[in-house]
């Protein structure tokens, strides 16, 4: 099925797309231009919403929720089965539409894809994942747990995975009963769009709803009266803002932010899977993701893997591809990961693979570059520059290896290259981070395990997908019941 791009998009609530009150004000300053960062061509205008947009979308969530929270968990999964097959069938449009409005290449892209239709697997189970217990906690008394949903929920999302990130709660939020607005990426607003539309021909009007816009419609959505629950995934500094204006607006939410990932390599690792996996993890989706090895640290200097990384980092070439990267989001992207290697060069690094030549291309592109690093105290090394830069540093110990992972602010991911179970142990025992990987340079958990980091990746207190998805789009409401045992009815004796 070949994508097609709307020239200009529109909101989408009660199951239809609904465009911009015409009659607003400057109506033409209302829209953002969307563009495609292989060559920067304008392929689609986004529009901005304002308050009186972003009330309709969650009027029209709060004005479902009732009847779509009322229903059986058994009943909500049917709809989630429909909508599993749905994207399955999609899938080859929805990874065009990631490729044309991101730059993944399209293996990434139905990767992402794929990922994203796990947690919609994942969400077909929830009667019996989110069944409650019960106990006789004395006698004749019971206790029961049940999870209802907590409202209508607001997700707002980032532009490195237009699919994959919005599919880590819609689903996990629907089955659970509650109904959702989607904040699109503003760079990335293609995919979701058309997953809304696909949504449509499945659930009930008002269940799923988007709104589109930059960081005032985000405002707006967070701000409104009837939303309950807040996830955000995107920087660590507005993450952290989100998470603190819920908690003052009495909100529930789950805000992930940035990261900035360690992999270290000790001298027993298998030289051949280490250098491919490094490779593949700093370069993959052109370094834009949150997972994404940005630091590899050798304990000791390690110059045959070191060479075999720079060899396979220099032979990728640019494209959509197999075996190609793809380009970064957009100029002002380009513009910062460059200065990043600019600098890193006159602090007296060595840049040993060189990817600024390919800024020259038109559209958004950095190649890969692996940067070995003189002085700990590098920008590279410690800010999260996410695109294809790989920073090297030759630590004396392994001791000073975890100094420098438990230093940084940041703490999604880590990961140990060994091929010992006992240097592997020492490792995961101190690493400051909430998904490690020991031989795997993208440890993402799969369902029923949750996604999260820690630190200041994360701020709220539950992990994203999983488990954690479920305790955070459901209250727990607890009934104790004691019934007496009527004396005068002879027939119970
Ligand atoms: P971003 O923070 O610029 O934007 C994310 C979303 O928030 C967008 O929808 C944007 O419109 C909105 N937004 C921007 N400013 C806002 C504000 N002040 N108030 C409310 N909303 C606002 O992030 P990005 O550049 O789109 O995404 C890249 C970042 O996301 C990276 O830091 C990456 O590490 C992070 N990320 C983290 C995870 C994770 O699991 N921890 C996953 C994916 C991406």
């Amino acid at each position: 099925m070949t994508a097609t791009i709307p020239e200009q998009l529109c909101n989408f609530y009660n199951n239809q797309f609904v465009p911009l009150d015409a009659s607003a004000d400057a109506e033409k300053k209302r829209y953002l231009d969307v563009t495609t960062p292989h060559t920067g061509e304008v392929i689609s205008r986004v529009p901005l919403s304002s308050a009186a947009e972003v009330d309709a979308a969650v009027s029209a969530a709060a004005e479902a929720f009732p009847a779509w929270s009322s229903r059986t968990y058994k009943d909500r999964a049917q709809y989630i089965i429909r909508f599993h097959q749905a994207l399955i069938a999609h899938e080859d449009e929805l990874a065009e539409l990631v490729v044309t409005e991101h730059g993944k290449t399209k293996d990434e892209a139905i990767g992402s894809v794929r990922k994203g239709v796990e947690t919609v697997e994942y969400a077909i189970g929830l009667p019996q994942i989110a069944a409650g217990r019960a106990a006789e906690v004395s006698r004749g008394v019971q206790c029961q747990e049940r999870r209802d949903a907590v409202g209508v929920a607001v997700s707002i999302v980032p532009f490195n995975f237009p699919i994959m990130v919005p599919m880590w709660t819609l689903p996990i939020a629907l089955g659970c009963g509650n109904t959702v607005v989607l904040k699109p990426s503003e760079k990335v607003p293609l995919t979701l769009n058309r997953v809304a539309s696909i949504a449509a021909e499945i659930f009930p009007p008002g269940v799923v709803n988007l709104v589109h816009g930059d960081k005032d419609a985000a405002q707006l959505l967070i701000e409104h009266p009837k939303v309950r629950a807040v996830t955000f995934v995107g920087t660590t500094a507005v993450a952290r803002h989100v998470s603190s204006q819920c908690r003052a607006l009495g909100k529930r939410c789950l805000a992930l932010g940035g990261a900035k990932n360690h992999l270290v390599a000790v001298p027993d690792c298998n030289i051949e899977m280490t250098a491919q996996d490094v490779v593949n993890s700093f370069s993959g989706c052109a370094g834009q993701r949150c997972m994404a090895a940005s630091v590899l640290l050798l304990v000791g200097e390690q110059p045959e893997l070191l060479d075999l990384i720079c060899m396979k980092a220099a032979a990728l070439e640019p494209g959509r591809g197999s075996r190609q990267v793809g380009p970064v989001i957009d100029a002002a992207s380009r513009d910062r990961i460059v200065g990043y290697i600019n600098e890193a060069e006159q602090s007296g690094a060595q840049i040993l693979v060189d990817g600024r030549g390919w800024a020259d291309r038109p559209g958004s592109w950095v190649g890969p570059t692996v940067i070995l690093h003189k002085s700990r105290e590098d920008r590279a090394l410690h800010d999260e520059i996410f695109g294809p830069v790989l920073s090297i540093y030759v630590c004396q110990s392994a001791g000073e290896a975890i100094e420098i992972e438990n230093a940084n602010p940041y703490g999604n991911a880590a990961c140990i290259y060994t091929s010992s179970g006992a240097v592997a142990e020492w490792f995961t025992k101190r690493f400051s981070a909430g998904m490690m990987g020991v031989n795997i340079g993208v440890p993402v958990p799969r369902e029923p395990f949750s996604f999260g980091g820690i630190n200041a990746s994360s701020f709220g207190d539950m992990d994203i997908t999983g488990d954690g998805g479920v305790e955070f789009f459901t209250l727990r409401k607890k009934v104790t019941t004691k019934w007496t045992v009527p004396t005068e009815k002879s027939w119970l004796h």
